[in-house]
């Protein structure tokens, strides 16, 4: 047991590590607390089968970079339930209630939505504990998703990489892998701004028009639950093809490691913009880097939606967190490509770097360093 726990622990955190157990609901779950020195933390209640304590610590460490990245006042941590998340709807908020319910006392966590949950077992988890973000709007939440925060915040990042390599938006080829939450509210918000979406995909195929797609018929298809390859605007072709097709902007919102060391030579693009989170292998960022091709980490460019979060969490308007999603991510992303040019740093070597100083300024101002 000593063993395994040295091997997730460093300077950092986690602060504390709680499992959970009711027999009588067969509610098992985890919660990693990683650091709190900025705040409490925010960080996602994830619930699936096959999830596991290491998955859990590394989830809720990215949460603290994230967060420190984003300059909240909020530390990192997160939460695992095992399950099936498509179970039946009374067990799943027995379920739910539960776990909120043994961890009432952990003021140091505050419960949002991650895969396997959504607004309503957020829902459920501030009726039970009082804290939690991510709400339907009937309890004051803010539908980060139906506003597209986070895919507001990647037109701000890319708008200022953009300048970074003397490329201008208005006629720029962007393609996005993943036509969902993230990656639709990011054509809309390119698009409006003079880039031209010639590529994107779903999880049934890929459409290519190098003329420009209609970004908003594509979201009609979509709402209709159709796929984006039931429009007739471009070329139908298989989901991976978004990899060969020439552009300027790349944005993977999909899925993780989806550009590795075997494909990332057919990339074209000349900026790749992290909307998915770990959407590249450390190798294939490496690769790109060395080929003059400028990457923004998934934490610096998809933090819109926790920025939304956590302004939902302190009361704020869906303005005021649209205002501040912009001004944070465009400071970060301006300071990461400074220090990144200054020193020759990965902008993800930059970012950790960023993120860690604001850690280590937040751990010296309190008497107990992570907790
Ligand atoms: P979503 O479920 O709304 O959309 C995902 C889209 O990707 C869907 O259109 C799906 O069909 C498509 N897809 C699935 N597999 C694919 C594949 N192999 N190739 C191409 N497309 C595929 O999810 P989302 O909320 O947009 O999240 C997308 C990614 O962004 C995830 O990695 C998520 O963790 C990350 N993320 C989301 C947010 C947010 O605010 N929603 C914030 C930060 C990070």
């Amino acid at each position: 047991m000593e063993k395994t726990i040295a091997t997730f622990v460093d300077d950092l955190g986690p602060a504390k590590i709680i499992c959970i157990q009711e027999p009588s609901i067969h509610l098992q779950g985890i919660l990693v607390v990683d650091n709190v020195a900025a705040g409490p933390s925010i960080g996602g209640l994830r619930m699936a089968e096959n999830v596991s304590m290491g998955e859990c610590v590394r989830l809720a460490r990215a949460m603290t970079l994230k967060n420190a990245a984003a300059g909240l006042a909020h530390g990192g941590g997160k939460s695992v339930l095992f399950g099936n998340p498509k179970m039946e709807h009374k067990q799943k908020e027995n379920l739910i209630r539960g776990f909120a319910y043994a961890l009432r006392g952990e003021s140091d966590y505050i419960f949002g939505p991650d895969m396997g949950t959504n607004e309503e077992c957020m829902a459920w988890v501030k009726d039970e504990i009082g804290r939690a973000v991510g709400l339907p709007s009937e309890i004051g939440g803010i539908p980060l998703d139906i506003i597209g925060a986070t895919g507001w915040g990647l037109y701000h990042t890319i708008d200022v990489a953009l300048e970074h390599i003397h490329l201008p938006l208005q006629g720029a080829r962007i393609v996005i892998q993943g036509f969902g939450a993230v990656g639709k509210h990011a054509a809309r918000f390119l698009t409006e701004h003079g880039g031209v979406l010639v590529g994107a995909s779903d999880s049934k195929g890929s459409l290519y028009n190098p003329e420009g797609l209609d970004v908003q018929a594509l979201i009609d298809i979509k709402g209709q639950g159709k796929s984006i390859i039931d429009s007739t605007q471009g070329v139908a072709g298989g989901v991976d093809a978004v990899i060969d097709m020439e552009c300027d902007i790349w944005i993977p919102a999909a899925r993780p490691d989806v550009l590795h060391k075997d494909n990332i030579h057919r990339l074209s693009a000349k900026l790749v913009a992290q909307g998915a989170n770990i959407p590249l292998t450390a190798d294939a960022e490496k690769y790109l880097h060395d080929h003059g091709v400028l990457v923004i980490p998934d934490f610096i460019a998809n933090a819109g939606g926790v920025i939304c979060a956590a302004m939902e969490y302190h009361g704020a308007s869906q303005t005021a967190s649209m205002q501040t999603i912009e001004e944070k991510i465009r400071r970060n992303t301006e300071e990461v490509l400074e220090l990144a040019k200054k020193h020759s740093l990965l902008p993800r070597e930059a970012a950790v770097q960023l993120s860690r100083s604001r850690l280590e300024k937040a751990m010296h101002l309190k008497r107990w360093r992570i907790f």
